[in-house]
């Protein structure tokens, strides 16, 4: 994988949003509402090896870094942590909430090879890190395909319609939307 581009590449990202497809499709079909937290519990432990979920409001980063919502750490086993305030807020619908997880979500499954450089931009200054601006990108990608994929109706809904739907905020449904276009015209000329 480059590490330069800012912009991902057009395989590297329909890659992307299939195997974002084909996981969000071991929950649930594309019209449902993807369960960010169904899928960390009962799902992701089923595919990776010794991977944990835990939310603590009290862990070091997030006493560090008090806008730090979510990390991973995949330097050994894969562990996803968020703040315990995420996981109770997701847990009751919130767009934000259920979107970070989708975030890092995408990181275990994008970036376990990458783990030690990923740690490494979260402890550098991160937004001023281009491979880890890359990183970011590829999870918003990734995590918003799993929360609307464009295999779904979003093109024909209305935006209201979409974010009652599938629970995500009118930016998701934008981006959404354009993801589905792309989808369509790529897919088969890969
Ligand atoms: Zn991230």
């Amino acid at each position: 994988m480059s590490e330069k581009p800012r912009r991902l590449r057009k395989a590297a990202k329909l890659l992307n949003i299939n195997r974002a497809m084909a996981l969000r499709k071991l929950q649930c079909q594309p019209n449902d509402r993807f369960d960010p937290l169904v899928f960390i519990e009962h799902i992701m432990p089923s595919l990776i090896a010794n991977f944990e979920y835990c939310y603590d409001e009290n862990d070091e980063v997030f006493k560090k870094s008090p806008s730090t919502l979510g990390y991973v750490d995949l330097t050994s086993n894969p562990v996803l942590v968020t703040r315990q305030s995420v996981m109770e807020r997701a847990k009751k619908g919130s767009f934000h909430d259920r979107f970070v997880l989708c975030h890092e979500i995408a990181h275990v499954f994008r970036h376990s090879r990458s783990g030690k450089i990923l740690a490494q931009h979260r402890l550098d200054s991160p937004e001023r890190n281009r491979a880890n601006r890359y990183f970011e990108l590829e999870a918003n990608l990734f995590g918003g395909i799993l929360l609307v994929p464009p295999d779904s109706d979003i093109e024909s809904i209305t935006l209201k319609d979409a974010q009652k739907k599938f629970q995500v905020s009118d930016k998701v449904v934008k981006i959404a939307a354009a993801d589905a276009v792309f989808w369509r015209i790529n897919r088969k000329s890969k």
